[in-house]
């Protein structure tokens, strides 16, 4: 895991971490935007808004903007809100555009988040979402793939037992509305089972084809067969290409 530090200068300390506070939890956002955690971070410093985070997360590295000792303004809930002077407050990168490099992102700030628990004898629990601060919809697209799931990602990385995914975790789905699922850039494996332990054949890269929902966090499409007029129905693992 690359993680890069950059200084917020001191005379900045007043807009963007105006407090010496102590922590006791993670924030979780998304940035709404498609630029990269360097980019984000730069950006907030160089500014004079009261508009502020820890560190920002892409598909490559981490990249820290403030001292972890000190407040920010990142989740709506004032100055002295539990959210912007108790939480260490993470941008997740990418989430505007979404698909492969943001999943990236997320899988990095997992990491990230996981090897914070850690350092901080912190369990799972301490991990929130800017949205409990200030009713915010953010994390925005990380909601919108399934909290628990994000959670679950965190988990894996502490070797803790996950936990069960619902299946209406996609939001403005229905059970009975058919998506489209679009493949990303690579072959994606399609398996009878969501566990994934039995593969049955796959997409190419670009295909599209139809989506029942998300079932324990797995797509479920119906896909032809190649070269035939055959269709079959299994399980993708990459959430990404539900439209
Ligand atoms: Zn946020």
């Amino acid at each position: 895991m690359q993680i890069t530090n950059v200084t917020c200068p001191t005379s900045k300390y007043s807009v963007k971490c105006p407090d010496i506070t102590t922590k006791d939890g993670i924030c979780v956002h998304n940035t709404a935007n498609d630029a990269s955690a360097m980019a984000e971070v730069s950006y907030m410093l160089g500014n004079n808004n009261k508009v502020s985070f820890h560190a920002a997360v892409d598909n490559e590295r981490v990249v820290t903007g403030l001292p972890f000792n000190r407040s920010c303004y990142a989740a709506g809930d004032g100055r002295y809100g539990s959210g912007n002077a108790h939480k260490i407050n993470i941008e997740i990168c990418y989430s505007k555009s979404g698909e492969e490099r943001f999943e990236e992102a997320e899988n990095l700030a997992a990491c990230y988040i996981a090897y914070l628990l850690k350092q901080y004898g912190w369990g799972i629990e301490k991990v929130s979402k800017h949205q409990d601060y200030s009713g915010k919809y953010c994390p925005h697209r990380t909601l919108d793939m399934g909290w628990e799931r994000f959670l679950n990602k965190i988990r894996e990385q502490l070797g803790l037992q996950t936990q069960p995914v619902e299946e209406k975790d996609y939001s403005g789905g229905s059970d009975e509305a058919v998506r489209r699922y679009v493949n990303g850039s690579t072959i994606e494996n399609i398996y009878a089972d969501t566990s994934l332990t039995k593969k049955i054949g796959y997409l190419n890269p670009r295909e599209e084809c139809d989506c029942f929902g998300i079932f324990n966090g797995r797509p479920m499409v119906r896909y032809k067969v190649d070269g035939s007029n055959n269709y079959k129905i299994g399980f993708a693992k990459w959430t990404g290409g539900v439209k």
